[in-house]
């Protein structure tokens, strides 16, 4: 922990109180080199470049936020700089990118979408291609390879205009290609079942072609997450695959998950801020439309219980920005479209719902740092704070209140889902690869993320994560 008295410090952080998950809470100064954690001690009084008071703040890992798209309503280019800017300033420093090609090869758009992000990208990226055809399934092993991609995504409920759904032959045989990847390989599924989503949707049109935010539920019924789930478990664990079961947003999906567990089956379950944070009733209406919906009080209790107990390992956001007008809160119950911007509110919904229940700060950031980088094979790189680590910081301001407006968050959207709510606990500056990137909500730095290949690991350490979640 000691430092090196010679040392030579490009920054270093004084006066914060570090969250390291798995350690605690522990007053230290983090000396940086090279963009690198070098040093962490009680007081660093070595030579320093440039020093950051933290004024008896909490340091944090950067926050890494597993599930975004980005590309969804601007070019991907753009995006990768808009929406990654609103990343940065909210704390956010990693992303897991779901890439969507619906038809073509991804080897025809990844060198595009990794140079977007080594050049325009706030923030460091891993992707997680979306799989819609046997052609990408057989291109797997390549795209591991060529890329370092290790983690891939499949909907068994698509969304009429956006995504196909893959049916479950599709689903055991990419399980299978995914898992002959290795033990540190990733299938992340969107768990709905795709008929029992289309039949709720055609009857609520006919039932109900108007309403409200807390109608939509009924277009996403919860027994359809339960039972895709139950399904998507049982095909993995026959293809001996990871797997992952992104936005769980439902009791009944979480019953189902627990009942897993308590049988011994090894996977990984994330939740999203949105769900955490917003309810069925609230009175942003259909600008909080998404998919699966925001449901009633009664599931979100349930979602942040399995978050305290473990049931839910990781916390993303689902973030697909899109401008108020091709939203279209307007067009109601059927007409407005799904996707919200949600990486700037991140952090400060997950600090502000979570403390206000009594999670501890250590539970709230272990699952948004450290837990989805051990899952996506980044740590210790990422997700804590280590001499050897990345220094990618957030100070925050456990008091400051701040209420949520789109203008301050600047993405691309001239909307937030939590516009008008009053949260407590803001980020005051983001540090990323040691450069001091966001300060006191206002961008003072430019953007140096890029994107991380992802090297196979070796088998302890997905052996080692299955035994701590057994
Ligand atoms: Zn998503």
């Amino acid at each position: 922990m000691a430092a090196n008295a010679a040392q030579e410090f490009d920054l270093v952080v004084h006066n914060g109180t570090l969250v390291i998950p798995g350690a605690g809470q522990i007053k230290a100064d983090v000396g940086i080199a090279g963009g690198k954690i070098v040093a962490l001690a009680e007081n660093l009084s070595d030579t320093a470049k440039e020093t950051y008071d933290a004024g008896g703040r909490t340091v944090l890992p950067g926050i890494f936020d597993p599930h975004i798209h980005i590309g969804n309503e601007q070019p991907y280019e753009s995006e990768a700089e808009t929406e990654t800017r609103a990343a940065i300033l909210g704390g956010v420093t990693t992303v897991g990118i779901f890439l969507r090609s619906l038809e073509d090869s991804y080897f025809d758009h990844l060198p595009a979408f990794r140079k977007a992000m080594d050049e325009r990208s706030y923030v460091d990226s891993v992707f997680h291609p979306q799989i819609f055809t046997e052609r990408q399934i057989a291109e797997i092993p390549g795209y591991a390879e060529r890329f370092g991609i290790r983690s891939f995504k499949f909907y068994m409920s698509g969304m009429p205009g956006i995504v196909k759904s893959v049916t479950d032959d599709v689903l055991l045989h990419g399980f299978r290609t995914v898992a002959s990847l290795g033990p540190d390989a990733v299938a992340c599924v969107h768990c709905e079942t795709g008929a029992l989503i289309d039949r709720a949707r055609n009857e609520l049109k006919v039932r109900k072609p108007e309403g409200t935010l807390a109608d939509w539920e009924d277009a996403h019924p919860a027994i359809a997450e339960a039972l895709a789930i139950q399904t998507a478990l049982y095909l993995a664990k026959i293809a001996g695959a990871h797997l992952y079961v992104v936005h769980l947003s439902s009791r009944q999906g979480l019953a189902v998950v627990r009942a897993a567990r308590r049988a011994g089956m090894h996977f990984t379950v994330e939740t999203t801020t949105p769900y955490l944070g917003i309810n069925s009733g609230d009175p942003n209406g259909f600008l909080v439309k998404m998919v699966p919906p925001v449901r009633t009080p009664e599931h979100q209790e349930a979602l942040w219980q399995g978050l305290l107990e473990g049931s839910i390992n990781t916390v993303g956001t689902d973030n697909t920005s899109r401008a108020r007008a091709t939203k279209k809160p307007e067009a109601g119950l059927h007409g407005s479209r799904p996707g919200l911007p949600a990486l700037g509110t991140h952090l400060p919904a997950l600090l502000h719902y979570g403390r206000l229940r009594g999670v501890p700060l250590e539970i709230l950031i272990e699952r948004a740092t450290r837990s989805p980088a051990r899952v996506y094979g980044i740590y210790p790189q990422k997700g804590t704070i280590a001499v050897g680590s990345d220094a990618d910081l957030v100070v925050v301001d456990l008091e400051l209140e701040r209420v949520v407006r789109a203008e301050d968050l600047q993405g691309m959207s001239d909307f937030s889902p939590f516009e008008g709510k009053k949260l407590r606990g803001w980020p005051v500056a983001t540090i990323k690869a040691g450069t001091i990137v966001a300060r006191d909500g206002k961008i003072v730095g430019k953007p140096n993320g890029r994107y991380l290949p992802r090297k196979p690991a070796p088998a302890r350490r997905f052996e080692w994560f299955r035994s701590a979640e057994a």
